[in-house]
């Protein structure tokens, strides 16, 4: 292609998230707390969404209460995203209520206790009781928490884009995570399922470009949210617990995230302001990735 030099540059653009309104969005995991916030930011911008999540009752909770806050036209869908037939189903769903899918957000995620050691780091006195470390970590655990995060991931985008690609157009978001990075201690399923999301957030924005698909993800920080309070706050007083404030020490702004903190990164990755961005995951994270701790 040549490249014409006597083109006239327009150098400034209209920089507003007006594309967005009108487009269709699913978004799993989206009656979960980071999903409930990222609702609210699509809602705000015009964005028809269709939260799917197999905690039915919930996703039309918050549904119907974005709608009532918003005016935004919202649905709620059950589909477990490991349940490819049941996703097919939603999109049907979705469709037929909303319209061709424009935008896929893949939220649902999370960790579990069952693949949690007990110990950040094994020492010879862990040699007679190995439940409490990589040892002991129940096989079903592990892949429950891994393939929920990755495969969680992976399905969705199989069947959510497949408008996407007759359009020519559309955008994937994944959610991934610090530990995609660094892993955590403890949650070993959890870091190589999230680090698998940002390798495969790569492979697919190259697989896709060439069909108008851009595909971006997140990675959150620290939230206080569903998934990870066990772990970071004392059950009995309701204070960080250690690990909830090695959290804080390691994180240059000093706190843990409110979830609102993401919607502005995620309106951007969507809108046509990132329209040359694919294959990114932007941190939003309060410095704890840029920082060694020293
Ligand atoms: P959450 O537990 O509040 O929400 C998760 C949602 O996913 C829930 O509504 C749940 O019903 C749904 N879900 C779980 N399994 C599902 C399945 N098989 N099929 C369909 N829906 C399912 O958790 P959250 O903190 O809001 O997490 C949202 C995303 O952000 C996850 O991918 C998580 O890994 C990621 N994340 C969270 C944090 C944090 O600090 N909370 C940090 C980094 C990344």
């Amino acid at each position: 292609m040549k490249v014409l030099l006597t083109k006239k540059y327009k150098f400034m653009k209209n920089f507003t998230f007006d594309d967005l309104h009108g487009k269709v969005c699913a978004i799993t995991g989206g009656a979960g707390v980071i999903g409930n916030v990222i609702v609210y930011a699509l809602a705000s911008v015009g964005v028809k969404v269709a939260i799917v999540d197999y905690n039915e009752e919930r996703a039309k909770e918050v549904a119907s209460d974005v709608a009532a806050n918003t005016g935004a036209t919202i649905i709620g869908v059950k589909a477990n995203v490991l349940d490819k037939s049941e996703l097919e189903s939603a999109r049907e769903v979705i469709i037929e209520k909303l319209g061709p899918i424009d935008i896929l957000i893949n939220g649902a995620g999370g960790n579990s206790p069952q693949a949690t050691t007990s110990v950040e780091q094994m020492q010879d006195t862990d040699l007679d009781n190995l439940k409490n470390t990589f040892y002991g970590l129940e096989m079903e655990g592990f892949d429950k928490v891994f393939s929920l995060n990755f495969k969680g991931t992976v399905l969705p985008t199989m069947v959510f884009t497949r408008d996407m690609l007759q359009k020519k157009s559309g955008v994937v978001l994944n959610i991934s995570s610090m530990n995609a990075y660094h892993p955590l201690t403890k949650i070993p399923a959890y870091s190589a399922a999230k680090a698998s999301v940002n390798n495969f957030t790569e492979w697919l924005a190259v697989h896709l470009a060439k069909m108008g698909i851009r595909v971006n993800a997140v990675a959150p920080g620290f939230f206080i949210t569903n998934q990870n309070r066990f772990l970071v706050l004392d059950e009995k007083t309701g204070d960080y617990s250690q690990r909830g404030q090695k959290i804080v020490t390691n994180t240059p702004m000093g706190k843990f995230g409110e979830p609102e903190d993401l919607q502005g990164t995620v309106l951007f990755l969507l809108s046509e302001l990132s329209s040359f961005v694919t294959g990114v995951v932007i941190p939003v994270d309060g410095g704890f990735n840029a920082y060694s701790g020293v």
